[in-house]
């Protein structure tokens, strides 16, 4: 398959192998910020092809496991109200919030629908005009631009039972994050292609220089992660920190200006809370003035709140690459996919649900 199959080839991985090997003369850890990445290196087994100095950390890049509990009670809030209907993508649905999840609202009675498209509810919304239709719009730069056109959409065609509830979330401000802790010891990143297709990798030339890390933005295939570690690494050992793209036939510099442009649209940079990161200040995106309308937390009265999250989810430690998932006591034993403790279980992309999928047997069991 085109596009697939070239970046599967046996030989070409073995080459890049080869060259790591060959380049690598220090320990270096580097970080992927994206889900996608997360479950290639873990299902290909790349992090176990790798020199022994070579540590790969999975930061935070799957946008389910770093929405945070507040904003899951809000959703569960709004879905639980009578004449609601509550659209999502599927995978926030079993997300824990501090006592349940949207799945059990709508096991008792709540009309919770599972959308493919944010555009999908509002189609929902014009066929149930007597109804309040709210769409759960999370995910990275990488869907910002379709959730805002969909509000664009139903401004534009004035469509009142309508509104979102925004949990969208920037990447550049959470690798400061990272890069800004005490405990980091993070050399270098991999920055997640898809989102640079849309936001362009400017953003991070400032960073790179800032904290002195190489970022490599590097697509998902296994012959891209490990051309992208190569990259990394090869700047590291030259003493070098800069940008480069790996992932240079989907992504430009610039990014996708369409897209940039519809998200300042119908958007605002706000702070964000993120699950296991805190409140990092301009990491998420809320909607602007003129489309407050249609923000649901407004609609709906919700207040601000503070809750603690589990003490037994350590999905924090694992999102800030401080802990992987074997090292947690309830992976594979307590928590599983079937019944998740933690969103890192839960999502598809997430660390926790990669490991349990791809590296069972790996579990730590902690010494008594
Ligand atoms: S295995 Fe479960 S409880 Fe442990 S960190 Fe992952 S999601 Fe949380």
């Amino acid at each position: 398959m085109k596009y697939i199959d070239e970046y599967h080839d046996p030989k070409a991985i073995k080459h890049y192998v080869r060259e790591i090997e060959r380049v690598t003369t220090l320990e270096w850890t580097i970080m992927e910020v994206c889900g996608g990445q997360t479950h290639a290196i873990v299902k290909h087994g790349l992090d176990q092809l790798l020199p022994g100095k070579i540590s790969l950390l999975h930061g935070p890049g799957c946008p389910v496991c770093v929405t945070s509990v507040e904003l899951i009670d809000k959703a569960i809030e709004i879905a639980s109200r009578e004449n609601v209907i509550f659209c999502s993508f599927g995978d926030m649905l079993r997300v824990p919030g501090s006592n349940k999840d949207l799945f059990s609202v709508r096991a008792l009675g709540g009309d919770v629908r599972i959308v493919y498209s944010p555009l999908d509810s509002l189609k929902i919304a014009r066929e149930n005009p007597d109804k309040e239709v709210v769409f759960f719009g999370i995910g990275f730069e990488t869907t910002a631009p379709s959730t805002a056109l969909t509000v664009y959409q139903a401004k534009r065609s004035g469509l009142e039972n309508f509104s979102l509830l925004a949990a969208h979330v920037l990447i550049p401000p959470a690798i400061e994050a990272i890069l800004s802790s005490e405990r980091n010891t993070v050399r270098g990143f991999l920055a997640a292609g898809h989102v640079c297709t849309v936001a362009g990798y400017e953003e991070y030339e400032t960073i790179s220089a800032q904290y002195n890390v190489p970022i490599v933005v590097t697509g998902f295939e296994p012959l891209d992660i490990l051309q992208g570690i190569y990259m990394t690494i090869a700047q590291l050992e030259d003493g070098k920190a800069s940008v480069d793209n790996q992932y240079s036939r989907a992504v430009q510099r610039e990014g996708n200006l369409e897209a940039q442009k519809m998200i300042s649209r119908v958007f605002k940079v706000v702070d964000r809370k993120w699950r296991g990161l805190g409140k990092i200040a301009d990491s998420g995106l809320g909607l602007s003035e003129a489309y407050a309308y249609y923000d649901a937390e407004k609609r709906f009265h919700l207040m601000d709140r503070s809750v603690e999250e589990s003490s037994e989810c350590i999905s924090g430690l694992i999102l800030q690459g401080i802990k992987k998932p074997h090292e947690c006591p309830a992976f594979g034993t307590r928590c599983t996919p079937e019944c998740p403790l933690g969103a890192t279980m839960v999502s598809s992309e997430g660390a926790c649900s990669a490991y349990h999928r791809y590296r069972k047997v790996e579990r730590k069991v902690p010494k008594e």
